[in-house]
């Protein structure tokens, strides 16, 4: 068989929650709420339903949704896009991004990706016949942080596009004013574009702004900016998401688009559309996954795990080289099969593997899960 993505192999997300599932662990391996969203929420997807909004909507987006995404991200960024021409709802945020990358990467030209990285990524960029140029972050007292002078190093002529994450999945880290000027820095007077991938932009914590580059127009001209209902509104499974571009980029993206999906289904996007024009779900949800944190944090200060800095997303790295020498994937296998908690190895999220003895928990959980999760891991 002569096909695209010969040595892609499962993703580690589902892996991991099958092996959770076949041994009855507690599940902090892959990312997604074990508890309900809000019932209003479910109430206006029912109305929607009921008053007949089921047929096929605009390839585009509801244009009700459409709006109210225009009217949160003037209202929290300070941004202004078209909601006629420049935002796009999607099948989460997952299409979203691979959609952009189809549209802009041609054969040959390079796409820098800092690693860790989520692992729709390189697969999309391949899928495109673009190249992969990976740059690790660092690790250091701080935390996990962007060496720019190695981005800014990693630019070619044929650099067409840089993938970021704030907040970052899987390290928690999130960028900083400081972050996204060095980044302005280095693509200005390119024609390198920019896609930032802020699934998280409601989850951080301790007071921290979430810098996304909508807040920077030297940036947002030149970005695709996708985030999902499903992370902010604990719906991981309603697959809805969306993108925000200039005209000029939404246009090009909105022909892959119309050809992959066409468009996303209708009475959820009508439900979303009536439940944002309440801001607090979104803006109280810091507050909410903050107390969450500090629980699990908390609860693993005794054990022998060293906690890395979460100061985003709803994700907890640890350090357990005082536990034991194992890879990641060995250790994440161990947990799950005989501790009965599951975890992510991080080194699932570079392309060459890349081992630094660092586990992921989601702790978008129940405090009771949580909790039976802590019992068991405290001990180690
Ligand atoms: N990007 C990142 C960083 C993520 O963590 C996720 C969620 N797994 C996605 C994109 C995909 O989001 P969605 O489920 O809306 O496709
Ligand atoms: N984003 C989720 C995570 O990082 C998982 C999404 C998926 O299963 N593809 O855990």
């Amino acid at each position: 068989l002569h096909t695209r993505l010969p040595a892609v192999g499962t993703t580690v997300f589902s892996l991991m929650s099958a092996l959770a599932s076949e041994h009855s662990a507690v599940n902090l391996g892959q990312g997604f709420p074990d508890f309900a969203c809000e019932p209003a929420l479910l109430d206006h997807v029912d109305a929607a339903m009921r008053a007949g909004h089921n047929q096929y909507p605009m390839m585009t987006g509801v244009p009700a949704l459409r709006e109210a995404i225009a009217a949160k991200i003037a209202a929290v960024y300070g941004a202004h896009y078209n909601a006629a021409t420049e935002i796009t709802v999607t099948a989460g945020a997952t299409q979203a991004l691979t959609t952009a990358i189809l549209c802009c990467v041609h054969p040959g030209e390079e796409v820098i990706v800092i690693e860790p990285a989520y692992d729709s990524y390189l697969p999309a960029i391949t899928l495109a016949g673009g190249v992969p140029v990976p740059v690790a972050m660092e690790l250091g007292e701080q935390g996990y942080t962007v060496p720019w002078d190695r981005i800014a190093a990693a630019v070619t002529p044929r650099t067409r596009l840089i993938i970021i994450n704030t907040p970052h999945n899987p390290t928690g880290s999130i960028l900083r004013a400081a972050d996204l000027r060095a980044l302005t820095d280095i693509v200005r007077g390119s024609d390198i574009l920019i896609l930032s991938d802020e699934v998280y932009e409601h989850m951080v914590y301790d007071g921290a702004r979430h810098e996304s580059v909508c807040r920077y127009p030297e940036l947002a001209g030149r970005s695709f900016v996708v985030s999902s209902f499903g992370k902010t509104y604990h719906v991981t499974g309603w697959k809805i998401g969306y993108v925000a571009a200039p005209a000029s980029l939404m246009a090009e993206f909105r022909k892959v688009h119309q050809y992959n999906v066409f468009s996303v289904n209708t009475p959820m996007q009508h439900g979303l559309a009536t439940y944002m024009a309440d801001p607090a779900p979104y803006r109280d949800l810091p507050a909410f996954y903050q107390r969450k944190r500090d629980l699990f944090r908390d609860g693993l200060k005794g054990s022998r795990f060293t906690l890395l800095p979460a100061d985003g997303t709803y994700f907890q790295c640890v350090k357990y080289e005082a536990i034991s020498p194992i890879l990641e994937s060995d250790f994440a296998q161990w947990l799950t099969t005989d501790i009965k908690v599951a975890a992510i190895p991080v080194s699932a999220f570079y392309s060459q593997g890349r081992e630094s003895g660092i586990v992921r928990f989601c702790f978008a959980k129940k405090d009771e899960t949580l909790r039976l999760a802590l019992e068991r891991l405290a001990r180690l």
